[in-house]
């Protein structure tokens, strides 16, 4: 029996079958299996017989059932080839192992909140934790028992006295306000929406691996393609599997298939997120395996849902960075998407208004269909984008004159705005006007964040907080001072400003408990805010039909991040936020606040040219090799003492460079994050034309380790989306 045990281990490993026929040796059971001198789990991957002399024998079945069709097998075993990562802990990423009582993560989370009783307890280590919870808002068990040794027994005494509140995760998701949304009815098609389907439904039909891009302008109606093609897999006895970015972010798209396509005698949904319990998601996961859930929705490891055979996948918004798994093993669920529907001959559906340039290039080349919608439904105009040029300008804090009179102009009109600005907390950085120092993280060399309302700095790395301090730690001045603006600070000035309006903030630091993202979406919905501020989430895909005016304070900020990809990102997000605008009847518009208005991003961005903003961009890619036009993968080398990381790192390009064949190896070179949550970081970085002497380099590099002194670690990160 070949099993792919869950370890780091590059291998599978051969094991003797004990039980005859009872159970029968399927692929996809899940084993207890003995390694060395550990028991550990594993996953049967083939059934053959062999004479297994001195093999050792599989300890136990944990589950009689398969925990993924064997169809699945050669898909886990493709992507631990392509990402050089061992296929037991792919497998075991791709599964909800929790639901079979091996990890605690995926356990509904216990949340916990300082309750406000007018008492105070009475130890340190109470007060201690008391503290960081109110200044923080409500942290999961699980992230407090990583912060303080004792938080078991801590927390325990503090709930006693009614000073802090417990909550399970699962129980708020999702908001019953989003559940109660309005009855949603199928409308007419229109004409680019029909001339869209009209190819999707013969590859419906068919036998064969139909890969087509959607390209549809904001509010030309992408969801109403989703829901007909997925309504037309069933009708064909297909299974549908929708990816989404971030399953919270999008309760509406949930909504709207929930009352479409839910509860049809031909088959049931599932949706598969983080706040379902172990429950909830075993029986949504068996639900698959056994065919009684023919379409689930899910975030990015939902590409692993164990459908034995797929007809339609769906990637809403597949530009979106949220594909990413940018921890522990590192794929890319837009990739995976093509893949799989590739080895199950299905439909795969990209969309998105501001594509990824891997998948436009593709469409304009004809390896995958090109669906463009490329006008907003029911004749609405997409809305008008003027830049405000701030350089030279006077500001009332981050706002320009134009801005607030819009602002003031909508607030009188009743109309609500939204207003962009891509950082959260009061300021970015505390500086010291004496000595012109940063206050940085001491494990992570980046400046902290300063929040006013709670009074502390916080490393948006490691989430690390401190006290500010009375005077400059490095030349004692008491001239420190907050610089540059956050959400808070902008929402501060907003209140100033128009005493009147009512203001919400959505961020990770106000999104922190379950369901206050369904709040901030129902709030909007019935009217109940003037304006909104947020970060990038406020650009994610919401159909909110009253916001008519979109402000983006600084769209420098993402214009100019050190990253080849800057650009991309900026003229996604700038679109994406724009496209909030004018949804509804009311026509919208959009004010973009920089001090460079003659960059090529924002010329495309004012006229909606996705294709002028790719051209010149495929340009610049072509020439530096850059993806889509070369292959990147990143070797990240990190460890808590500088000196044995660089060199690990050094030996690690040497090495390379030896074998490199076609490949350009750059570095070592310390890390834009040179040092974080206290480890040192270098990176070595892969680049090539062609994928086939990448994957061959990295392949030596398996055969030919290099050493690692204790501490240091290695990343491999294929096709890497940032290089942070
Ligand atoms: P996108 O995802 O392309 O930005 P949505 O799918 O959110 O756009 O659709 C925008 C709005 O248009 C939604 O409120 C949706 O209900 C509505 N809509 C979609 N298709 C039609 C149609 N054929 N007729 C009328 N309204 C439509
Ligand atoms: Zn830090």
């Amino acid at each position: 029996m070949q099993v792919a045990v869950f370890a780091p281990l590059a291998r599978s490993f051969s094991y003797l079958w004990p039980f005859g026929e009872q159970p029968p040796p399927v692929p996809g059971l899940l084993l207890k299996v003995p390694l060395g001198r550990r028991a550990v789990f594993g996953c049967l991957l083939a059934a053959e017989t062999g004479s297994g002399e001195g093999l050792k024998a599989v300890a136990a079945v944990v589950d009689r059932e398969p925990l993924f069709p064997p169809a699945m097998g050669t898909f886990f075993e493709r992507i631990s080839r392509y990402y050089h990562h061992p296929l037991g802990e792919v497998i075991a990423a791709g599964l909800p192992l929790g639901v079979f009582g091996l990890k605690r993560e995926f356990a509904p989370e216990r949340i916990y909140a300082a309750v406000e009783n007018g008492r105070e307890p009475s130890g340190a280590r109470q007060r201690q934790l008391l503290e960081w919870l109110r200044s923080h808002g409500a942290t999961s068990e699980r992230h407090l028992k990583s912060l303080f040794p004792t938080a078991a027994t801590v927390l325990r005494r503090l709930v006693a006295a009614g000073l802090v509140s417990l909550e399970t995760a699962a129980n708020g998701w999702p908001h019953p306000a989003e559940a109660a949304a309005a009855e949603d009815s199928a409308p007419d098609l229109t004409p680019e929406q029909e001339a869209a389907l009209a190819p999707l439904r013969p590859a419906l039909a068919g036998d064969r691996f139909a890969p087509f891009l959607l390209h549809g302008v904001t509010g030309s109606g992408k969801t109403e393609v989703y829901l007909r093609a997925a309504a037309e897999a069933r009708r064909l006895g297909k299974k549908t599997l929708i990816l989404v970015p971030e399953i919270a972010l999008t309760p509406q798209l949930v909504e709207r298939f929930r009352e479409r396509l839910d509860g049809d005698e031909a088959g049931g949904m599932a949706v598969l997120h983080s706040g379902l319990s172990n429950g909830e998601r075993r029986q949504a996961w068996k639900g698959v395996i056994q065919g009684r859930i023919d379409l689930v929705i899910g975030a990015r490891s939902a590409i692993f849902a164990p459908f034995e055979r797929l007809g339609l996948i769906i990637v809403d918004e597949e530009h979106d960075a949220g594909y990413k798994q940018s921890e522990g093993f590192r794929y890319n669920a837009r990739d995976l998407a093509l893949w799989r529907a590739r080895l199950d001959r299905a439909t795969v559906l990209l969309g998105s208004a501001t594509p990824s340039l891997a998948g436009f290039r593709q469409a304009r080349e004809g390896k995958i269909g090109f669906l463009p919608l490329r006008h907003r439904v029911l004749s609405r105009p997409l809305p008008e984008v003027t830049l405000v040029d701030l350089s030279g300008r006077p500001l009332q804090g981050s706002l320009s004159p134009e801005l607030i009179a819009a602002l003031g102009d909508n607030l009188n009109r009743g109309e609500q705005s939204l207003l962009l600005l891509n950082r959260r907390g009061f300021a970015p950085f505390l500086l010291c006007r004496d000595c012109g120092a940063v206050l940085r993280c001491r494990r992570c060399e980046i400046s902290l964040t300063y929040y006013r309302a709670k009074n502390l700095l916080r490393c948006h790395y490691c989430d690390a907080v401190a006290a500010p301090p009375d005077t400059c730690p490095g030349c004692r001045g008491a001239n420190l001072e907050p610089c540059g603006a956050g959400t808070e600070r902008l929402e501060e000035e907003l209140a100033a400003l128009f005493p009147g309006a009512r203001l919400a903030r959505m961020d990770s630091d106000t999104m922190t408990r379950r369901g206050s993202y369904g709040r901030i979406v129902a709030r909007m919905q019935a009217g109940d805010v003037d304006i909104l501020v947020g970060t990038q989430m406020v650009a994610k895909g919401h159909d909110f039909a009253r916001i008519t005016l979109v402000g983006v304070i600084n769209a420098d900020a993402t214009l100019f991040l050190p990253d080849f990809r800057s650009s991309e990102r900026a003229f996604a997000l700038l679109t994406q936020v724009s496209g909030r605008a004018g949804r509804g009847v009311l026509p919208g518009r959009v004010l973009i606040q920089t001090r460079n208005p003659g960059h090529y991003v924002f010329a495309a961005v004012i006229r909606h040219d996705y294709e002028a903003f790719f051209q010149q961009e495929a340009g610049f890619r072509r020439d530096l090799g850059y993806p889509p036009f070369g292959h990147l993968a990143n070797i990240v080398v990190s460890g808590e003492k500088e000196d044995p990381t660089q060199q690990t790192a050094s030996r690690l390009a040497t090495s390379l460079n030896q074998s490199s064949g076609g490949v350009e190896v750059l570095g070592p070179a310390p890390c834009l994050l040179s040092r974080l949550r206290g480890r040192h970081r270098y990176q070595v970085l892969l680049k090539a034309a062609a994928r086939e002497p990448l994957h061959r380099l990295l392949e030596h590099l398996e055969e030919n380790p290099v050493r690692l002194p204790a501490g240091i670690r290695m990343t491999i990160d294929v096709d890497p989306l940032d290089m942070f």
